[in-house]
Parts: C-alpha cells; sequence; structure tokens
C-alpha cells in the first residue's frame, strides 16, 4: 500500500507590468498550475489529506461530484489512476461530451450524469449507487471538506518572502480558508484578499468560517463575478487574451482570469499602498479556457495566406 504524495514544483515569479511599477507595486503569482498538468493548482493541495484518508480506511473506490467543466472532477479522475483507485464521477446535468469528460474518462473515471433535482442531495445519490459498496469512499463536490483546507494551508509553509496582500479565486472557499489557517499559523501581516466566483459572492464567507481553525479577518471583493459562476464577457476575454502573451502565463475565464482582473482594477482604483507586495495564487485549471475558445479572437485564423 503506498504512500499517497506528490513533490511540490510551484515557484513564486514576478510579473511585470507598466502600472505595477507606475503605482510602486511589486506582483508576483505562485505557479501552483505547474503542480501537476491536471491535478493542478489547489485542487492537488485539496485531495492529498482527502486521498490519504481514504487509503488508511482502505477504500479502493472514490466517489465524486462536479458540473461537466469540473476541474475538481477532473483532477479526481487523474489522482485516482496515479494511486491506483476506482473512480466514479457523478456528473450534473444531461447527458454531454467535452474535453473534461473525455479526459475524465481517459482517467477510467465512470460518469453517472443526474438532473439538478437529483444533484441536490448528494448523500442520497451516494446511498442509491454504493451505499452496499464496502469500497466506496464519498468525497464531496468539489472536495470541500476540513482535510482539504489543512492541504491549502501548506501552501503558506512555501512561501521564502513575506507579502502584503494574498489574492485567490473562490468557488466553495476551501482554498481561501487554508490560506487563511497558514497565514494564521505563521502570524503572518498578510492581508487576504478572496474573489468569488459567483454572483452574489458574499454568501462565500460563511462557507470560508466553516473551516477556520481560529477567527482571522480577511478580504472578499464580490465585484468580479462578471455576471456569475463560469460567466464572462467581452472585457473579461480581452483582458486574458492580453494577459497570456505578456506574461507567457495561461489564466481562464472562470477563475484566475477573473482573480487577476480584480487585482489590475484594484490597482487601478488606487487600492494598494505604495511599496505593496502583492502575491496571486495560480490555482490551475487552465482547461477551463477549452469551452470559450470561440469567444478569443485568437480562435481565428487571421494571418493571410500567401
Ligand atoms: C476549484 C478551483 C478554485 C476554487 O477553489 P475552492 O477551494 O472551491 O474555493 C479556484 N481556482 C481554480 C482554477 C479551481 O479549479
Amino acid at each position: 500500500m503506498s504512500f499517497i504524495d506528490l513533490e511540490i514544483y510551484s515557484p513564486v515569479q514576478q510579473i511585470n507590468h507598466p502600472l505595477f511599477a507606475e503605482r510602486g507595486l511589486s506582483v508576483f503569482i505562485k505557479r501552483d498550475d505547474l503542480i501537476h498538468p491536471l491535478i493542478s493548482g489547489n485542487k492537488w493541495r485539496k485531495l492529498k489529506y482527502v486521498l490519504q484518508k481514504a487509503r488508511a480506511q482502505q477504500k479502493q473506490h472514490l466517489i465524486t461530484f462536479g458540473g461537466s467543466y469540473s476541474n475538481h472532477l477532473l483532477a479526481t479522475a487523474a489522482a485516482a489512476a496515479l494511486f491506483g483507485f476506482k473512480s466514479t464521477g457523478i456528473v450534473r446535468g444531461e447527458p454531454v461530451d467535452n474535453p473534461h469528460l473525455f479526459l475524465c474518462r481517459l482517467h477510467g473515471m465512470k460518469l453517472i450524469f443526474t438532473d439538478r433535482e437529483r444533484y441536490r442531495n448528494k448523500m442520497q445519490l451516494f446511498d442509491t449507487y454504493f451505499g452496499n459498496d464496502n469500497d466506496a469512499f464519498f468525497i464531496d463536490e468539489g472536495g470541500a471538506s476540513a482535510e482539504a483546507a489543512q492541504g491549502c494551508s501548506e501552501l503558506i509553509n512555501e512561501l521564502d518572502e513575506v507579502f502584503d496582500h494574498i489574492f485567490c479565486a473562490c468557488g466553495t472557499g476551501t482554498t481561501a480558508a487554508g490560506i487563511i489557517n497558514g497565514i494564521d499559523q505563521h502570524q503572518l501581516p498578510t492581508c487576504f484578499n478572496g474573489i468569488p466566483v459567483f454572483k452574489n459572492g458574499g454568501f462565500i464567507a460563511a462557507e470560508i468560517e466553516k473551516y477556520l481553525i481560529k477567527k482571522h479577518d480577511y478580504q472578499l471583493h464580490t465585484a468580479y463575478h462578471f455576471g456569475g459562476y463560469a460567466k464572462t464577457s467581452a472585457q473579461l476575454i480581452k483582458f486574458i487574451e492580453e494577459f497570456i502573451p505578456l506574461t507567457g502565463i495561461m489564466i481562464e475565464p472562470v477563475y484566475t482570469g477573473k482573480m487577476l482582473y480584480a487585482i489590475f482594477d484594484l490597482i487601478k482604483n488606487n487600492y494598494f499602498s505604495s511599496g505593496s507586495k502583492i502575491l496571486a495564487i495560480h490555482t490551475g485549471g487552465i482547461l477551463g479556457l477549452l469551452g470559450y475558445q470561440n469567444q478569443f479572437s485568437s480562435f481565428k485564423n487571421t494571418h493571410p495566406y500567401l
């Protein structure tokens, strides 16, 4: 029975932009997207202790939940294959095919589609399909759990410098909670800034606080949802289309694009005091770009044919 771990490669890199120099700010990005091509970013951190728990309980079959573009589903499929588990994904909505689900299946994940009504009660779905399966191990949608928050808190152990601000996109808020716990444990003066990717993202505060070990201040910037989860706008697409060639770092419209857009916008609005050091967490998920290809002007070949 092998132990479950990955060697973390996630360097902190500086991003340069005339706007940063003009405002006397330094901006860095922690490349959690480089941890693994599919178990990317926060998804490895969130799964690590969950998978260790499954193994300790001698469970062989991971059961989890997600939408058809879920990075968590794909990360679980890839991690299951890598560490010798079977996996089943319960997918919200009618049967579809897309690059994410193709890659899930390619890693051996069985997919069960279910309507939105039944999808709401995940424990009941688990019981219906796997109640009698002693091997089955339940992993909540998005991997949300105390173990996931613990895994994410370890990101802070890897920092060699002290930052004034850390920014991260928030879905379930588990990653945010883990990072805030890490900041608290190391007694850093760093302010955590979360960018909820949902409309009316204020509800994320309650989700974050579920997993906080101690009460700790943080900021949520709820105005950067671009219409809601997985919604985008011409403005956001344009931002991503400028950011990638400028930095060589891929970002996407669902999470990291919104988070980095927020940083640029807050800088323009003089949110930061001069001299501040800002760290953005690249939480991975770049395959999310594939659901939006045709909205990018780069999608079309505009080169002359000679
Ligand atoms: C899942 C995901 C998040 C959100 O993480 P939570 O812990 O659910 O808040 C952020 N960024 C990317 C790229 C993700 O795939």
